[in-house]
């Protein structure tokens, strides 16, 4: 079976679009407002010739209400079936309560992680991963998945890890 890669955080900080960058494509549909469902959450991925299958958690997300409640279920079941997590924070934002809670689950658990601070879209925004530390899952790869930026690397760390 192929490697499944999963990409989780909080509604709205990226997940969705760096899949689509993953894929090279404009599959997994991208929402200006959190909580939209979609047909296919698993899509089969290559890089370097590696395949692996990146499952996108959005579609998890269609019931904002309760969220905190929720959350740590929903991300348990992400968890559980993956070899690898992609964990998205949104950079701009920083690490707020749900994110907290996204990183205490991961650190529990024992699949391998990487931390990815989203939206960084230009070098003066680098600084704002040092800010991530807090999270206590290591170094945060800084990508921007809107512009392309980081992504590459991001994509040589998947392989590395899986
Ligand atoms: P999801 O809810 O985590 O799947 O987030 P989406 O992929 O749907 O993106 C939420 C919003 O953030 C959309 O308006 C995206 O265009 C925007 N976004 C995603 N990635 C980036 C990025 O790298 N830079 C910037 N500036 N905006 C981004
Ligand atoms: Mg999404």
């Amino acid at each position: 079976a192929l490697p499944r890669v999963a990409v989780v955080g909080r509604p709205n900080v990226g997940k969705s679009t760096l899949v689509n960058r993953i894929l090279g494509a404009r599959v997994a549909i991208v929402e200006e407002k959190p909580g939209v469902t979609r047909d296919r959450t698993e899509h089969p991925a290559e890089w370097l010739g590696r395949h692996f299958l990146v499952v996108d958690t959005g579609g998890w997300e269609h019931q904002a209400e309760g969220m905190a409640a929720r959350i740590v279920d929903q991300a348990e079941a992400a968890v559980a079936a993956a070899d690898l997590v992609v964990f998205v924070v949104d950079a701009t934002v920083g690490a707020l309560e749900d994110d907290e809670r996204y990183a205490r689950l991961l650190r529990r658990s024992r699949v391998p992680v990487l931390l990815v601070a989203n939206k960084v879209d230009n070098d003066r925004q680098e600084a704002l991963v040092h800010e991530l530390y807090g999270l206590g899952l290591g170094a945060a790869h800084p990508v921007s998945a809107r512009h392309g930026r980081g992504v590459g690397d991001l994509l040589d760390e998947v392989l590395a890890a899986l």
